[in-house]
């Protein structure tokens, strides 16, 4: 595990869970403008929604969603803030700024340029 500070794994943990109700917010408001029949205020584990609903309009927020709780998870095994590439430690300000990043920026680079933003890695 990376080497952070108590403070600042607080801050991280912090910022991840603020991204996470944020992403929530933004994938029922979209649902909602998309005129779903469900109910979606009613539900109280949005995931059980999202298992029925695929559209590319929420996609991404979904797969940033899995991401950070994959790093929640992380943070609970002490496994948190190394690249998942090459076990380099994950920078402080990076995770802050994007508390669901995986990777080092050297890896998220050579990993954009095999997965473009855009496709879709299991085909
Ligand atoms: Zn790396």
């Amino acid at each position: 595990m990376a080497n952070f500070t108590e403070d600042q794994l607080q801050q991280i943990k912090a910022a991840l869970h603020k991204r996470y109700l944020e992403l929530q917010d933004e994938i029922r408001s979209e649902l909602v403008n998309a005129g779903e029949e469900f109910d979606v205020r009613q539900a109280d584990d949005i995931n059980n929604i999202l298992a029925d609903v695929d559209t590319a309009l929420i996609d991404k927020q979904i797969n940033e969603m899995r991401e950070l709780e994959m790093s929640e998870k992380y943070l609970m095994e002490l496994e948190f803030g190394d690249c998942v590439d090459c076990g380099v430690e994950i920078s402080f300000e990076r995770l802050i700024a994007n508390p669901s990043a995986q990777r080092c920026i050297e890896c998220q680079r050579k990993f954009e340029k095999f997965y473009p933003p855009g496709s879709t890695p299991s085909l």
